[in-house]
């Protein structure tokens, strides 16, 4: 009987649209009193909000979500001063390990022990040029991830990792990542889920290399970013599904007798 590490976008919605069914789906697995991880690495929103929304979609109270801001958030020393690229999620992941934290909008001076980039929705000029002027002085650069795109119903969007690209860039520095397929991110996992998983996600280079780095079985699923003309990807799989209804289907028959 597995434990889950279930990514979200592109598996259990695209942007504020379910995917039909995918929420529900798990209920069972829950039932039997299989752990479910959710594992993000969108970092802009808070953790405690995606729960809610699992919630809102059918899930019970209590599930687990963790996202690649409770990652880099780990890799941050409580004495430190950082300045913070990223949305609400972010923040407050860096304030609970007790750092101090300024908005990447509101300091163009001072110093900083660290640099840390999240998606930023309210990105712009200012914001990257603070940043990239705290790496130049001095400040380490994180990333909560650098995914290139994610998906909504309209399509792909930029990713964290088009934003990290131009602190990068602006700042000479390559970035510590601390998201999926990170080692960071691969930690956190293996302390939540002792017994091991499956990696249920819709994207190859994120979910399937945190999968091989953890040495778990990858269910890819074909409802996000990768699509079946993208067929073959360049990671294992130990699944190809439509979606995750259909993903948990099948490991229901791997597992006979536990549903
Ligand atoms: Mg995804």
């Amino acid at each position: 009987m597995p434990d889950w590490v279930v990514d979200l976008d592109g598996v259990v919605w695209l942007g504020a649209e379910p995917v039909p069914g995918a929420a529900e789906s798990l209920s069972g697995r829950l039932a039997l009193g299989e752990r479910v991880v959710f594992c993000t690495n969108n970092s802009s929103e808070r953790g405690q909000d995606k729960a809610a929304a699992l919630v809102s979609h059918g899930l019970p109270k209590g599930v687990e979500v963790v996202t690649s801001a409770d990652a880099v958030a780990r890799l941050v020393e409580p004495s430190w001063n950082v300045l913070c690229l990223g949305g609400p999620g972010l923040r407050e992941a860096l304030q609970s390990v007790g750092a101090s934290v300024v908005d990447s909008a509101e300091a163009d001076t001072g110093s900083f022990d660290a640099v840390v980039v999240g998606l930023d929705r309210q990105l712009d000029y200012h914001r990257i040029d603070n940043a990239a002027r705290a790496v130049r002085n001095g400040a380490r650069l994180f990333a909560s991830n650098t995914d290139s795109t994610f998906p909504d119903t309209t399509g792909l969007r930029p990713g964290c990792g088009a934003i990290v690209a131009a602190v990068a860039t602006a700042s000479g520095s390559s970035p510590i990542v601390a998201g999926k397929p990170e080692e960071p991110m691969a930690d956190l996992l293996r302390e939540r889920l002792p017994r091991g998983g499956v990696v249920v996600g819709d994207r190859a280079d994120t979910d399937g290399r945190l999968a091989e780095r953890l040495g778990w079985p990858f269910v890819l699923v074909l409802s996000g970013v990768t699509r079946r003309s993208d067929l073959p990807v360049d990671v294992p799989t130990a699944c190809i599904a439509e979606d995750l209804p259909a993903a948990v289907r099948t490991l229901d028959s791997w597992y006979p007798g536990s549903v």
